[in-house]
């Protein structure tokens, strides 16, 4: 089955195909037949596309719309990749999956996408304004372009964290607020946790219910979760993205009163503070010069300046500080997984984090940790009780396998239906 992955934003779209079915699930043998992205939609767009391993190719074309682009990139995929994918036409592609950012508390899974659940997808709209939005356009989008004999499924950030319990997701203000406006942590990133989780117990050979891990996922975006029992019982993203871990361009947790504080010294609303704790803190604020880790870490090998040193030290102490919280929480857990582009590539920032995590039993293998740049395995040594790993996360990868899922799941729902009905 041909699975096309998009990850639709209000000017860009992501996507990767996938050629996967339930036995190449099973013996892990997904092929990835092209990946790209397209910027800038709306005006002259910025088209990069890369089919399986070969050379990525830039090209750019003026798309008014998400849906425009979509089928430029479709006439794309049947006619250049056509050799190398053997897709000629759209019946060629057999399932659309999408990310979703926000599911609320209504999606706890990926589901196939009826006009039940795109309504269910709009009424999240409230809870995700700056990304719902943008998810909606392309899954419109796509069922113009293919029809809706095409099913289309939605994977949604917040799905994997729909199992942490109260005393987890609730915020300690007037409980009637959570009734009536569905203020809660919500939690995101979820896509990337489960599937570091369940690459570790595949790796570990372990069941779900004994997967007890710490994941971190260090991307421009940062978030720490704690699973326990394969299943994710406390996150640090909050309502919003904008809570827990030193990100990019994100704070973190803060102070409430800051919102007000810097709202009046700053002569600024406090909707301007929202957006300079989204875009102007983290490690951009503190250094005053980038969000991107890798200058940050080149200017601290130089040793000249203090504030690139400081951001360092901050996000580093920061996710320390959520790992010993959820080991509190957890009771101890079996491994820290590193994921996302800092945590996969970054063996200096793993150590910093693990670094006095010895009473805790996690002692770092320098060199196997050396080793690990953007490449899967263990980084603690063979004797610690709490081990560190970093698992490249692969989030496109498990929108197509729960695409194949929920497709064969309405199969054998509307299959066994047909069966009774014919057995009356
Ligand atoms: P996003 O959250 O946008 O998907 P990524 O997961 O790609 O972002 O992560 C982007 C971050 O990863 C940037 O801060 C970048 O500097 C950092 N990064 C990428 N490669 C390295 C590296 N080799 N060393 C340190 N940081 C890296």
């Amino acid at each position: 089955m041909n699975v096309l992955v998009l990850n639709s934003g209000s000017s860009t779209l992501k996507f990767q195909l996938f050629t996967t079915d339930l036995s190449r699930i099973a013996q892990h043998n997904d092929e990835r037949l092209c990946r790209g992205q397209m910027e800038r939609i709306g005006g002259e767009t910025a088209i990069t596309i890369q089919a399986r391993e070969g050379q990525r190719q830039t090209m750019t074309a003026p798309l008014p719309d998400i849906s425009a682009s979509l089928e430029h990139l479709v006439r794309w995929i049947t006619s250049e990749a056509a050799e190398i994918a053997e897709i000629r036409s759209t019946a060629d592609i057999h399932a659309v999956g999408h990310r979703v950012v926000h599911g609320g508390e209504l999606f706890p899974e990926s589901t196939l996408i009826t006009d039940e659940v795109f309504k269910g997808i709009e009424d999240c709209i409230d809870l995700a304004p700056l990304h719902n939005p943008g998810n909606i356009q392309g899954i419109l989008a796509a069922r113009q372009v293919f029809g809706p004999q095409v099913p289309q499924v939605a994977v949604f950030d917040t799905s994997f964290h729909q199992s942490m319990l109260e005393h987890a997701y609730l915020y300690a203000i007037p409980y009637d607020l959570y009734q009536r406006h569905h203020i809660r942590r919500y939690g995101f990133h979820g896509t990337s946790h489960r599937f570091v989780a369940e690459r570790y117990s595949i790796l570990r050979g372990l069941t779900k219910e004994r997967t007890n891990v710490i994941t971190l996922h260090l991307g421009n975006g940062c978030s720490a979760d704690a699973i326990r029992g394969g299943r994710s019982v406390d996150t640090s993203m909050g309502m919003t993205p904008l809570e827990g871990l030193v990100m990019g361009t994100r704070s973190g947790d803060i102070d409430p009163s800051l919102v007000n504080l810097i709202a009046t010294k700053e002569s600024l609303s406090t909707h301007e503070v929202e957006t300079l704790l989204n875009n102007q803190s983290g490690l951009l604020g503190i250094s005053g010069l980038t969000n991107d880790m890798r200058v940050l870490l080149e200017k601290l090998k130089e040793g000249d300046d203090d504030r690139a040193r400081l951001a360092i030290e901050i996000f580093c102490y920061r996710a320390k500080k959520y790992v010993g919280a959820f080991l509190a929480c957890m009771g101890g857990a079996d491994a820290i997984i590193f994921t996302g582009g800092i945590g996969e590539n970054s063996p200096e920032i793993r150590a910093r984090i693990c670094d006095g995590l010895q009473w805790a039993g996690l002692k770092i293998d320098h060199r196997r940790n050396n080793q690990k740049i953007g490449t899967e395995g263990q980084i603690s040594t063979n004797d610690s009780t709490l081990h560190g790993f970093v698992i490249p996360t692969d989030e496109e990868l498990l929108i197509a396998r729960d695409t194949v899922r929920c497709i064969q799941g309405q199969l054998h729902t509307s299959q066994s239906e047909r069966l009774s009905a014919v057995q009356q």
